[in-house]
């Protein structure tokens, strides 16, 4: 299997999609042909570990790594650093839903599924294209991917990871996340800014010739772990098939009904693997877009115009999500398209200059014909939250429930009767101050911080705070770097000097 790019250029292998992220011509790399599952394999994967199910997946989408490559990196990806040996278990939410748990891993969010196994795929791809140079991963975060991408690359050989956050920017669990990373190939540093400041001095950095020329010297290589990369995204699309899998296991489907996914959605990666393990064979019935009050893609589904001109920006209570240029969407509209590269560069060019596009109606059609979408309001999530944990006993974050919202409306307007998934994306103590708000009101938290808010959940559900976030408060803090907006570049060469 081959890999190009969204916006008409040349195939590549995926190591090589792998290694550098981006396309040449600025396109996202996708399939050049996607492998094909038969209904018996997929019913192969039944009896299979999570890990086994990986092997078997992953062996379609990177042929150009050996059994024994995917192997040992899936080992190391999936092993004790979480925290059950499903990985990603399926529970069951009343009659009307599957809760896909993908937070059982170090840092209690999706992005570990993906960013556990990228710094294997990457050192590996950068050995099969002869880079000796050790691979120097810079990242912005506003919260979650910082310390997942720490957790990723800490002590993998071969690697460096230095995170940048907003200083007073992220929450107080989020910063002793991430300052408490150990390893020696871990740096944080706090940028006196907003996590825009930081986004734009990180993109600066990289377009520095000057910087990369240092950086060399030093024997290293600039990479990003941003999820446009491809691999982030094959990670993702192993628990759909995993999930399709403990379903039949479970005997609540039959071999070849169809599955309907609900996917709490930001940077629309998630979402995606989805609808290319569908396009790999999977029998998946209805992809349903679940947003927040940023609900960008939930109006583009309905429609077909992508419009971000006169929207405001909401800083909601699933910050994850909050996000109003989606770019994992580029390689949807690529298979809209008809894989019309052109087409694509004309869409995104027009987005830039005029913050908005519209697609065909042919796009369109096919656009619902495999979507749908919905929002969910502040009040309504916190509902949400309230009411799953009263009618099916089953608590859930603040992203889960964007999506267990969207999902209850979608079956009620529609009367779709499939088997259906909710891909859950947070630990409930991940989000705990919110959470405890919607379940006890606003009053329970009043005087708390994050930790005291988890301490009093945990007391009202009997339900156990997580030791990633119980343990924090006693943790050293081994980063105190601090730097200004302007002068981030600096702050990246004193760390690794
Ligand atoms: C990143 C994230 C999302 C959004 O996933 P995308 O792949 O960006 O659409 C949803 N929930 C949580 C908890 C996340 O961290």
């Amino acid at each position: 299997m081959q890999m190009k790019s969204t916006r008409g250029g040349l195939a590549v292998s995926p190591s090589m999609a792998i290694l550098r992220g981006l396309a040449p011509d600025g396109g996202l790399y996708v399939p050049a042909q996607f492998p094909s599952f038969t209904g018996e394999e997929i019913a192969a994967l039944v009896p299979m570990t999570y890990q086994q199910r990986a092997a078997f997946v992953l062996s379609r989408f990177l042929p150009d790594f050996t059994a024994e490559e995917l192997e040992n990196a899936i080992a190391g990806a999936y092993g004790t650093g979480f925290d059950c040996e499903a990985v990603a278990p399926m529970v069951k939410v009343g009659a009307r839903a599957h809760s896909l748990e993908l937070w059982h891993g170090p840092t209690l969010a999706f992005k570990d599924m993906a960013l556990q196994l990228l710094p294997y795929l990457l050192t590996m791809s950068g050995k099969k294209h002869g880079e000796t140079r050790e691979v120097f991963i810079l990242v912005a975060t506003s919260g979650d991917t910082g310390k997942a991408a720490l957790e990723g690359f800490l002590d993998v050989p071969g690697t460096r990871c230095c995170v940048f956050y907003p200083n007073g920017g992220v929450s107080q669990a989020q910063r002793l996340q991430m300052v408490t990373t150990g390893g020696s190939n871990t740096h944080v540093i706090a940028v006196n800014g907003n996590f825009d400041d930081a986004q734009t001095g990180v993109k600066r950095i990289f377009s520095d010739p000057a910087f990369a020329a240092e950086i060399d010297r030093q024997g290293r290589v600039l990479s990003s772990a941003n999820s446009i990369n491809f691999g982030r995204l094959v990670p993702q699309i192993v628990y759909y098939f995993s999930a399709y899998a403990d379903l039949l296991k479970a005997g609540e489907i039959a071999m070849g009904d169809e599955v309907n996914f609900c996917v709490p959605t930001g940077n629309f990666g998630d979402i995606l693997a989805a609808d290319y393990a569908k396009k790999a064979g999977l029998p998946v019935g209805r992809l349903i877009c679940a947003s927040n009050d940023n609900n960008v893609l939930a109006d583009f589904i309905e429609t077909g115009v992508y419009d971000i001109r006169s929207r405001a920006f909401f800083k909601t209570i699933s910050p994850s999500m909050d996000i109003l240029i989606s770019s994992n969407l580029e390689r949807l509209l690529f298979d809209l398209a008809g894989e019309d590269g052109a087409k694509v560069a004309s869409l995104m060019e027009q987005l830039k200059a005029e913050k908005k596009y519209q697609i065909t109606d042919a796009m369109l059609k096919s656009l619902q014909a495999r979507y749908a979408a919905g929002y969910v309001s502040e009040a309504g999530i916190r509902e949400e939250i309230a009411r799953t944990w009263k009618e099916d006993g089953y608590l859930m974050d603040t992203h889960t429930a964007v999506a267990s919202a969207v999902l209850r409306d979608y079956q009620e307007k529609t009367g779709d009767k499939r088997a259906s998934v909710i891909v859950s994306t947070a630990s409930p103590y991940k989000f705990g101050a919110s959470v405890l708000e919607a379940i006890a009101g606003s009053d329970a938290c009043e005087g708390k911080d994050d930790f005291a808010c988890c301490a009093l959940l945990s007391e009202l559900t009997g339900t156990s705070v997580p030791p990633q976030i119980a343990d924090l408060p006693d943790m050293p803090v081994r980063h105190s770097a601090v730097c200004e907006k302007d002068a981030m570049d600096g702050a990246v060469l004193d760390a690794v000097r």
